[in-house]
This record gives C-alpha cells, sequence and structure tokens, in this order.
C-alpha cells in the first residue's frame, strides 16, 4: 500500500497557518501591514477579547475586485511578487502571499471590499477554508475585514493562548511597531468597545508622543536628541534619550525601510555609545530608523520577520555608535589615550573584504640590543607587518612588511602590552585580546562539537527561577557541546559535573548564571544568537583579568594568537582591542 499522500490544501493551509499566526496579534499584524500596502490613509483595528472572539480591521485602501477577493485567500496569492527575485527588492510590508490564506483555515473570515472604481463591492465569507458566502454587496472603497473565533477548529492553538491581559499586550506591542513607521495614517485601536488609542496623523515625533507620552510610559520627545548619519552603506535617524532622562523600563525600537525589528548586536551599538553615562541598569530609550539598500539586508529568515540580516552588520554596528555618540555630543577626539573613543588607528573594519592575516615569520636579522624604538636613528624596524592595521586609512604610509612578534620589544605597563614599532607605539588591551581569542575559539568549538570538557571532583548545584530553567533547557545542548557537564536534579535545579576546561578555575555557577544573564538580556532568540552570547560570556569570564602583570611569554602569546584572528582590532561589542600611537603624536608632545 502507498503510504504518501498530498495533504488536502485545508489541512495544508492549518498547518502552514502555525508558522504564520501564532496568536492574535500575528493575525493583527498581517491584516493592518495589507492594509498598508493597499495605500491606506486611516486604518481602525477593532478587537474583542483580546482577539479570540474578533478582530477586525477596517481601511480606506485600494480594496480588491471581484476576482482578487476571492483569490486573495488562495495560498502564495499575492499581487506584491511575480518572481522570486523580487523578494530582494522588496519594498511592501506583505509579499509571501499566506498571510489570508493561513488566517481563513483557522478562524471565521467575513471580508468585504471595494475598489473606487466598482460601483460595487464583494461580499465573501469563509470559514475555516470552505467559502461559504460570495455576494455583491454595497460597502463603502477599501477593504474591511473581520476574523472571528480564531482558531475555532484547532483547539490546542487556543489552549495555547495566554491570558487576555498579555494578549492584549502582544496586540498593542504588534500595533506599536507598526504604527511608529506609518506617521501619516490614522490608526485607531477599540478593544472592548473602548478606544485604546486614538492615532492622527502626524510627524513621528508626533506619533511617538501620542502613543508613549502618558505618565506610565513616560516618554515625551522633549526628552530625546536627534540622530541623523548617511553613510554610503546606511542611513540612520531618529531619537535617543538623553542620559539624564533614562530609566529602568526603556522603548527600544528598531527598523529598517519601514519595517521592526529585533536587533541584540544593533542594541550593544547603542547601549556602548551610552556606556559611562547611564546609572547601573537604567536602559536608553530610543526610535531609530535605518534605510538600507534592501539588496543589503535578508528579511526572509524568520516567518514573522522581526529576525532581519545583515550583509555588513559589523560595520553598521561602528556607523550605529559613532551616529548615537554624535548625538549625545559625546563625539570627540580625545587626547588621552582612550580606548573606548575614536583614536587614531579606530577605523571601521574593512568587512567588503576579508581582512589579510598578518603574516608571521622571523626575522633573522633581528638584533635585540639595537633596537628600542624612535629614539635610535639607526635601529632596524622591530616590527613590521601590521600594516593591515591601516587598511582603510587615507595616508598610508606603510610599507608592505612582516610581523615579527617572537622577537619584537614588547612590555606591559599599568594594563597594556606595548610594542615598539616603526611608526609609534602599537598598544594591546591584553584582557579584550585574549576575551577576543577566547570568543573566537568558543564559538568555533560550538560550530564544530569540539568543546573540551573537564570533570569537577566536586559537583556544585545550580538552583534555578523557572523562567531562567527554561531559558537553560533551551540553551543546554550547546552547553553541552561547550564542555558543561550538567544532570537535571529537580523540577529546578541541575547538578553540574563538568565545565569547559578554559574556565576550570573560576566557580561554575556564577559561570552559568552570567551565561543565562546575558543571553536573556540580549534576547536571543536563535541558536545563532545565543551561542555568540554563550561564547561572549564565557570568553569574557574566561579572559586573563584586566591589570594583571603578564610574563614575556604569556603576552607574545596572546598577540600572536590575537593576529591571527580575522577582526583582531576589536571585540564582538565593538570595543577596541588594539591602537597605536604614532611617532608624529609621540613628536608632537616634545614640540
Ligand atoms: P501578501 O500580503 O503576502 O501578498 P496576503 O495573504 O496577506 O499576502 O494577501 C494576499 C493578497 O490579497 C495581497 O497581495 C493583496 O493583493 C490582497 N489584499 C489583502 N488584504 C488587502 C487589503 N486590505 N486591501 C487590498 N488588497 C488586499
Ligand atoms: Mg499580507
Amino acid at each position: 500500500m502507498d503510504i504518501i499522500h498530498l495533504l488536502p490544501d485545508s489541512v495544508a493551509n492549518q498547518i502552514a497557518a502555525g508558522e504564520v499566526i501564532q496568536r492574535p496579534a500575528s493575525c493583527l499584524k498581517e491584516l493592518v501591514e495589507n492594509s498598508l500596502d493597499a495605500g491606506a490613509t486611516r486604518v481602525q483595528v477593532i478587537v474583542r477579547d483580546a482577539g479570540r472572539t474578533l478582530l477586525q480591521v477596517i481601511d480606506n485602501g485600494f480594496g480588491m475586485s471581484e476576482m482578487d477577493a476571492r483569490l486573495a485567500f488562495e495560498r502564495h496569492a499575492t499581487s506584491k511578487i511575480r518572481e522570486a527575485q523580487d523578494l530582494f527588492s522588496l519594498r511592501t510590508m506583505g509579499f509571501r502571499g499566506e498571510a489570508l490564506a493561513s488566517i481563513c483555515a483557522v478562524a471565521q473570515v467575513e471580508m468585504t471590499t471595494r475598489r473606487a472604481e466598482d460601483e460595487t463591492g464583494t461580499l465573501i465569507e469563509i470559514h475555516g477554508s470552505d467559502v461559504v458566502r460570495q455576494e455583491v454587496c454595497s460597502c463603502p472603497v477599501g477593504t474591511n475585514i473581520k476574523v472571528s473565533n480564531l482558531f475555532f477548529n484547532v483547539p490546542v492553538r487556543r489552549k495555547f493562548l495566554k491570558s487576555d491581559q498579555t494578549e492584549l499586550r502582544n496586540l498593542l506591542t504588534e500595533f506599536y511597531h507598526i504604527v511608529l513607521v506609518y506617521p501619516k495614517v490614522a490608526f485607531t485601536f477599540v478593544h472592548n468597545d473602548e478606544i485604546v488609542l486614538e492615532l492622527p496623523a502626524g510627524t513621528e515625533k508626533q506619533r511617538i508622543e501620542a502613543v508613549f507620552g502618558n505618565p506610565k510610559r513616560n516618554v515625551f520627545t522633549s526628552n530625546f536628541v536627534d540622530v541623523n548619519t548617511e553613510t554610503d552603506l546606511v542611513s540612520i535617524r531618529g531619537f535617543v534619550i538623553k542620559p539624564e532622562s533614562a530609566t529602568r523600563k526603556a522603548e527600544q525600537y528598531f527598523f529598517v525601510n519601514g519595517r521592526y525589528m529585533r536587533h541584540p548586536y544593533f542594541l550593544k551599538a547603542v547601549q556602548n555609545a551610552y556606556s559611562g553615562m547611564l546609572t547601573a541598569d537604567y536602559q536608553p530609550s530610543f526610535f531609530l530608523y535605518f534605510e538600507i539598500n534592501p539588496e543589503a539586508i535578508d528579511v526572509n529568515i524568520h516567518p514573522t520577520k522581526t529576525e532581519i540580516k545583515f550583509a555588513d552588520e559589523q560595520a553598521i554596528f561602528q556607523i550605529l555608535m559613532a551616529a548615537v555618540r554624535e548625538a549625545l555630543g559625546k563625539f570627540t577626539l580625545a587626547p588621552q589615550i582612550d580606548f573606548d573613543t575614536k583614536g587614531s588607528i579606530d577605523i571601521p573594519l574593512p568587512t567588503d573584504r576579508p581582512v589579510e592575516r598578518p603574516q608571521v615569520t622571523v626575522d633573522p636579522h633581528y638584533n635585540p640590543f639595537h633596537t628600542r624604538g624612535a629614539m635610535y636613528p639607526d635601529r632596524q624596524q622591530p616590527v613590521k607587518g601590521w600594516e593591515s592595521l591601516y587598511e582603510g586609512l587615507s595616508n598610508n604610509r606603510i610599507t608592505p612588511n612582516t610581523l615579527n612578534i617572537d622577537s619584537a620589544p614588547m612590555w606591559q605597563h599599568g594594563r597594556y602590552i606595548f610594542l615598539s614599532t616603526d611608526e609609534g607605539l602599537l598598544l594591546i588591551h591584553p584582557h579584550r585580546a585574549h576575551a577576543a581569542v577566547l570568543y573566537a575559539q568558543f564559538l568555533e568549538q560550538l560550530a564544530h562539537a569540539q568543546g573540551a570538557m573537564q570533570q569537577l571532583l566536586f559537583p556544585e548545584v545550580l538552583s534555578l527561577q523557572p523562567d531562567r530553567m527554561i531559558l537553560l533547557e533551551q540553551i543546554l545542548p550547546d552547553l553541552r557541546t561547550i564542555g558543561f557537564e550538567l544532570e537535571q536534579l529537580s523540577p529546578d535545579s541541575y547538578s553540574i559535573q563538568g565545565v569547559p576546561a578554559q574556565i576550570v578555575n573560576q566557580s561554575p555557577i556564577p559561570v552559568l548564571e552570567d551565561i543565562l544573564h546575558q543571553v536573556r538580556t540580549c534576547g536571543a532568540s536563535t541558536q545563532e544568537q545565543w551561542r555568540k552570547q554563550i561564547a561572549a560570556s564565557l570568553a569574557e569570564q574566561a579572559a586573563i583579568p584586566s591589570g594583571k602583570t603578564l610574563t614575556d611569554s604569556e603576552m607574545r602569546d596572546i598577540v600572536t594568537r590575537l593576529m591571527a584572528l580575522p577582526n583582531y582590532r576589536r571585540t564582538a561589542d565593538g570595543k577596541t582591542i588594539v591602537s597605536l600611537v604614532t611617532d608624529e603624536e609621540l613628536s608632537k608632545r616634545f614640540a
């Protein structure tokens, strides 16, 4: 007997619906986005019981013809792309043509719609993918779509929904994401016959204030400064809060090409720009709008489309951090050597091409007694070849050469390693250098399942709150890969029996707690993201402490391993690892 058969459309649609329509909020998002794609200037949202019994969206957009009204509910029916290639130049919100098909598979839908050029409109009623009624009707221009009893035929989904309060909050969150990018469109949101939000058409600032300018949210645009940056790669505009107005609970919004996005890495860039300006556990509020060539982003990595991948994340990280700093008025060329502000070699990474690794070779002519920096005119060149540090600098004065880490004069002063070079002093931050090396190592081990475990002599017990427990379970396979040996003891505790070899000297409980904290605060929701957080947290904790006195061979070891990294100039979160004080700068001090 053959056992493979094609699923009936209604079943296929129900399965697909699980992907696109997870809760009332995702349904609302799809409907409102359709209204905006249809050019609406006024959108009304009417909700009952947090969307469980009714979700209605009324717009004054183009409407649909009789034929299109029926086709719109077919899977992969879309008027927005015709060829796969069009996906790359996407400018509309929807594109998959699966939202309406998914919604009508799991709800009772009634729609009326009319185009301006038609005298009559179309009414269509669909229950769980079955068309139960289609007729001519009289209705205003635009589309009015009513979704009743969501998940009426999917009890598991229905049970999965949270309290009305939570679902309403989810609905509003989705709604904010949209209304903040369409200030010129008027919106209303009505829940159980009460007007929750009434948003007239206006400017971006007026929209932000109309949404959040209430005592509860406390976001007033007078507390914000403008951000405005235009580069070849990206333009970033928007508003960031003045440090003194920051609070514990922040409103943090990134948008790209008119679409909300979550981006933990870019969030780090904004936080870095505020570093040293905020009291502990205060967070900056911001509304930042990115415009970028659609070919440089990939919006298609997740059906709910809030994760967006950029081709040039590191370069944008730098641009964003600089833009926010500039806005905060902190952008100054510090005269002192400051590892956190723009210094003489603090140039954006040339991410459009792979960074060349410096060659490490032995210089047979090297004589340590002959060389000590710029004061000796007849010195041999002690350190050569790190000219790749200058890649991208316009006045590139360094000639191609080789770097000789094994014999270059290298010493430690305070917390920094110094290397005497032909052009001046190269400074290295050993803790960051070591953390960068370990970060790359941990990521590699995660990717290739080759973590090294060290058994603990005395297992320790990790007890966790339920939310942390869920998080731990999510990332558990990766923790095991990297070398943790964990065994569940009770619903809220694990016994730690082994740890990654690199952290064997640390106490394992705080190490794991920090990992969970990092994964959580960065909102890492994909494996790729949480692996980065695991690697970053472990690297930070396992790296030699700042200010530790190093032996000569430790210094050389760190520098050698650092220079072998493709990105040795900056840590994963954008902090400077190496800095150069040029001979020119040195001689100015004696002018
Ligand atoms: P997508 O938005 O990805 O194209 P949908 O399933 O959301 O897919 O919608 C299918 C099609 O139905 C759209 O491409 C559009 O042509 C039409 N449509 C849906 N909603 C509206 C609306 N509110 N006004 C006008 N046309 C609409
Ligand atoms: Mg759509």
